[in-house]
């Protein structure tokens, strides 16, 4: 068995070989770069969630107002939403059926703040914003978190709809610990603005994987793996099985990727493409979204359900994103 498993390994890596370190010229962009005409202040955000947070944010944006102001209200509307299952209230818990919430936010002077492991807070991207804005750290996590939001006059409230406890129990029957993403097709939140001013900031909040082990924190809250920005050269965030993300540290790749000359488009394939190379790829998905300082953005996912809303030129539309795998 083991001989056989070793041999399907072989081959598949063999095969994956082409793939290790590809070129830019190599990879699939040039058929499919989303990217169409680029124009400023714009939104981009993960999945169908993305449409009504893009709103939110591109009315700050057209108010005159900040990116770092509009990623925080984009995010707060899935994260508010009980129908979003994998964000804020009504996201799904854990297996012992406690729902903590990750969340990161970081502005265009590199300012960065974060959240993991936080119960019974809505909020957790603006918990993330007072970390940033008014303590001199980066992350806090857990009962630490929750202290400190309650302090910044945050409301304790339980974030479990009946719903999502419905959905636990159900689960619980077979209990099979096999962490399934995007299963309902809309998970994490990723946002990125780019504001009248040219100046990026992004945001990302989550429950993260449901049925995940207790204490399991995913790559949302990581700066540099859930979301990262640099105002010199764009954004980045993710969405999808953390875990992959945060071993190749993806968003901060994808922005260091555009620094060397890579287009959004280029730089999110190269960055699956370093999943790809040597992690199982079949059984999970992850999806990168990038834009750089002109606006322009890229998209890329290992599975073909990926899609994204971006709030660009007067219009806020979803959009497929191209995979590796379509
Ligand atoms: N990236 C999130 C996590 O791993 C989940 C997701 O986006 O589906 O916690």
């Amino acid at each position: 068995m083991s001989n056989r498993r070793n041999f399907i390994k072989g081959t598949a890596l063999g095969a994956l070989g082409a793939l290790l370190l590809p070129k830019l010229s190599d990879l699939k962009s040039s058929k499919k770069n989303p990217s169409s005409s680029p124009g400023l202040p714009v939104v981009i955000s993960t999945w169908n969630h993305g449409l009504p947070a893009n709103d939110a944010a591109m009315e700050v944006l057209m108010n005159g107002g900040k990116s770092i102001d509009a990623v925080e209200k984009g995010a707060m509307v899935p994260e508010a939403d009980p129908e979003s299952m994998s964000v804020g209230y009504g996201g799904l818990p854990d297996r012992d059926g406690h729902l903590t919430l990750d969340a990161c936010i970081m502005d265009h002077n590199g300012n960065c703040g974060a959240v993991s492991y936080l119960e019974h807070i809505k909020h957790p991207i603006s918990v993330a914003r007072k970390v940033m804005d008014d303590t001199p750290h980066v992350m806090l996590s857990g009962k630490g978190a929750l202290d400190f939001a309650l302090s910044k006059g945050f409301e304790k409230e339980d974030l479990l709809t009946e719903s999502a406890r419905q959905k636990w129990q159900e689960w619980k029957v077979e209990s099979k610990y096999q962490p399934i993403v995007n299963v309902e097709n809309h998970d994490t939140i990723g946002l990125l603005a780019i504001d009248k001013n040219g100046d990026i900031s992004g945001a990302c909040t989550t429950s993260g994987l449901s049925w995940k082990m207790h204490g399991r924190v995913g790559d949302s809250p990581i700066i540099g793996a859930g979301m990262f920005v640099d105002n010199e050269v764009g954004g980045c965030c993710a969405t999808g099985m953390g875990e992959a993300v945060m071993k190749t540290l993806g968003s901060f790749l994808v922005v260091e990727l555009m620094r060397q000359g890579a287009s959004p488009q280029e730089a999110c394939e190269q960055a699956i493409a370093r999943i790809t190379k040597n992690q199982n790829y079949k059984d999970m998905q992850i999806g990168y979204l990038a834009i750089n300082k002109k606006g322009e953005h890229g998209a890329y996912a290992v599975h073909p359900w990926f899609n994204y809303a971006l709030h660009q030129n007067g219009k806020n539309e979803l959009i497929d994103s191209p995979s590796f795998l379509g």
